[in-house]
């Protein structure tokens, strides 16, 4: 067992190239999440629902700045239909993602959350749209949503100041995941890995964070560059390191709800698979409407923007089925 109590043990196993070590490092990640949730790897739908955004962060191609981002909205009626599609291939979470779009005020987004719990009172609503107030979140909560996903992305105050306008701070963004757990949402963190300017003892503070926050979910994807974006020429975050990650966050937060993420899957083609071998538990097959998903480019070359959601569906539970894993299409809350 490693001690990840111990910074030198963390800060090796952040670092190491050994084959054996690693493979250990997965093996305890994945009794770990075996103890929680079994074999089940859970679904969620996602509905990415608006590519506007105020914010201008450095490595984000739907940064206010990209001028060659086409940008769109969904309807109410769009993202219930998404819903809708969702419900009938059994998912109970949908997700609903989004830039921060000063359009998604509490009145309209409060609206839209009522109205999913109102038709799929027995589904958990995740919420991701970003800083809000203390006042919004709890609307938020108020009106259905369950959950809240706010990546940190980076857990040191002078790397967050690389990779953000001077406008953002991490101080709010770890007041507004503070403050989203105390008033009832299940929160959910999480970091880049191998993004600009990143070293290993940044990512140990993102472990000594998850510590702190100990999030019920935990996202968890490498750096991938965009080419709209100042941080086009730098490279991508590396698989490798970024699966050791995910198998640390596991051990930190033995029952959190950690995604195989898409961004793994962009940079390898098993990367999704790999990163369930090495603690992830769980899924989110993308939901919104086909001819969206190419414009929420948050990054390059991102996968599953062609099929439908049934086909994402599919696609996701043989993957699963193939990798020895239990696809669970319950609302798995975390333990
Ligand atoms: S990372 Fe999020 S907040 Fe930052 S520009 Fe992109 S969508 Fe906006």
């Amino acid at each position: 067992m490693f001690d990840v109590t111990k910074d030198d043990v963390l800060l090796n196993l952040i670092t190491t190239d050994d084959q054996n070590v690693t493979e250990e490092l997965f093996a305890e990640a994945r009794e770990n999440r075996k103890e929680y949730y079994g074999t089940k790897v859970y679904f969620r739908g996602l509905i990415e629902f608006t590519n506007y955004c105020k914010n201008d962060c450095l490595y984000c191609g739907i940064r206010r700045s990209n001028k060659n981002a086409e940008r769109y909205r969904l309807t109410k009626e769009q993202i219930l239909n998404c819903c809708r599609k969702g419900n009938l291939l059994g998912y109970k979470t949908f997700v609903l993602q989004g830039g921060e779009d000063p359009y998604y005020d509490d009145d309209r987004l409060t609206e839209i959350i009522a109205a999913i719990h109102a038709e799929f009172p027995d589904s958990a609503i995740t919420v991701s749209v970003g800083e809000r107030s203390t006042e919004s979140y709890e609307k938020i909560l108020k009106a259905g949503a369950a959950r809240y996903l706010l990546r940190h992305e980076t857990a040191n105050n002078e790397h967050y100041g690389k990779l953000h306008p001077s406008s953002m701070s991490l101080s709010n963004r770890k007041k507004c995941l503070f403050e989203l757990k105390k008033i009832g949402f299940q929160v959910g963190a999480g970091f880049m890995v191998g993004s600009p300017y990143q070293t290993p003892q940044n990512l140990l503070e993102d472990l000594h964070f998850l510590r702190e926050l100990n999030p019920q979910m935990i996202g968890i994807g490498p750096f991938i560059p965009q080419a709209d974006t100042p941080l086009k020429d730098f490279a991508q975050g590396s698989l490798e390191q970024t699966l050791r990650m995910v198998a640390l966050a596991r051990l930190i937060v033995p029952q959190a709800l950690i995604p195989a993420t898409t961004a793994l899957g962009t940079i390898n083609p098993f990367g999704r698979e790999k990163a369930l071998n090495a603690g992830a538990n769980v899924v989110m097959p993308n939901l919104s409407p086909v001819e969206y998903r190419k414009l929420y480019a948050l990054y390059d070359n991102k996968i599953c923007t062609g099929d439908e959601a049934a086909e994402c569906f599919m696609c996701m539970q043989n993957r699963i089925k193939k990798a020895g894993w239990t696809p669970d299409l319950c609302r798995g809350d975390a333990a």
